[in-house]
């Protein structure tokens, strides 16, 4: 008798690689309906979506995750294939174990013993279920957003179920990411022979001053969650391969990584700054892949605290490292957004695994979250 194991390996089964979901969420829909959960198929493009919802009245607890999983590399490289869920030296071993088919049928059953236990349940639950989280992201969760936003739903507590732990369940919740914002900058000279420098104009070295000094920047001093704000070079290119011709452009690839007290507008004046003081010709192109979220410690991380200790013995520490989520997205509706799931260090790896011994406090953990949410509306 382990459900949350056997629906693990259902869904494992089924090599759902981005965003082909190859019924995982069909297999989902059914359980759910079969407790009483309304189901929206939100399908755009080739992503399958989700939103089931069960009851009508607040709080709405809502979980979020995603049934793609990133391609399973050279399949000779596992010890066992990678979407035939194997149970080996006490672990479960597949392609979504952790990152993030066990999660999401922990939810599931937490769902099914919840409603056994209370079929009248007070409250509301969600899920936001989609088939593109690893991939471009474009037709996931954001447009389940913009619909549910739409029709102005609100949920009140979102609980994401990435792999957040660091070596044992429940040793981290994640409150909040920073955001990521990415520019693409082309500083112009003029090409010309390296014996004549007078007749070319280098880029190279129009450039260099200026990049140490964004380098060197302080944008923030971060806050009590956020470590500061990070800029790093990713890439230089420039030159011919000849060493006797100064380039006519040095191309530069940089990120920010970025606190709640840095806007992604008030970085790119800043950048823009820097380039116009030092007098440089130059074209930049941004993209931003997120903004940074928070949620303070408040109700929902001190529940899901309490149900870290009550179910594994851990006290779980709040954090946001690590790189972006669809929490992104979800905490544009959100009150409240945390994301707490397997340990991580496995995922998008070979031979990805769960430990069989955090398969079911996993489920417990969120099981008694949900009974302590739905039951109490007195959060401010
Ligand atoms: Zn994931």
């Amino acid at each position: 008798m382990n459900p949350t194991l056997d629906l693990t390996k259902e869904l494992i089964a089924r090599a759902s690689v981005t965003p082909d979901d190859q019924g995982c969420q069909e297999l989902l829909i059914n359980r759910l309906q079969a407790i009483g959960f309304t189901v929206e198929r939100l399908n755009f493009g080739d992503t399958h979506n989700f939103w089931a919802r069960r009851g009508d009245t607040a709080p709405l607890v809502c979980f979020a995750g995603h049934t793609d999983v990133v391609p399973s590399g050279p399949e000779e490289k596992w010890t066992s294939p990678p979407f035939v869920p194997t149970e080996r030296d006490g672990r479960l071993y597949g392609r979504g174990a952790a990152d993030m088919k066990t999660s999401i049928a922990a939810f599931v059953t937490a769902c099914e013993r919840l409603v056994a236990a209370q079929p009248d349940h007070g409250g509301s639950l969600a899920l936001l279920i989609t088939s593109d989280e690893e991939g471009d992201a474009l037709d996931g969760t954001t447009r389940v957003v913009d619909v549910l936003r739409e029709r102005n739903e609100t949920i009140d507590y979102c609980i994401v179920g990435e792999p957040t732990a660091v070596n044992t369940l429940g040793d981290t919740i994640k409150n909040g990411r920073r955001g990521s914002l990415s520019g693409r900058l082309t500083v112009h000279g003029k090409q010309g022979h390296i014996a004549y420098p007078h007749l070319a104009d280098n880029p190279v070295h129009r450039a260099l001053p200026a990049l140490a000094e964004l380098a060197a920047t302080e944008w923030d001093r971060g806050n009590a969650y956020f470590p500061p704000t990070g800029f790093q070079i990713s890439n230089i290119r420039g030159g011919t391969g000849a060493t006797n011709v100064i380039p006519g452009s040095v191309e530069i690839l940089f990120n920010f990584r970025f606190s709640t007290e840095s806007t992604s507008e008030g970085l790119q004046q800043r950048v823009h700054a820097v380039l116009d003081k030092h007098g440089l010709h130059y074209d930049l192109v941004w993209s931003l892949s997120g903004q940074p979220f928070l949620t303070e410690a408040g109700r929902l991380t001190a529940v899901a605290q309490a149900a870290v200790r009550a179910e594994c013995g851990v006290e779980a520490e709040l954090s946001t490292s690590g790189g972006t989520s669809d929490g992104r997205f979800i905490k544009a509706i959100a009150r409240e957004l945390i994301e707490l799931g397997p340990v991580n260090a496995s995922i998008h790896q070979i031979d990805e695994h769960i430990e069989l011994s955090a398969i079911e406090p996993l489920s417990a953990v969120y099981e008694h979250m949900l009974h302590k949410l739905l039951t109490d509306d007195t959060a401010a």
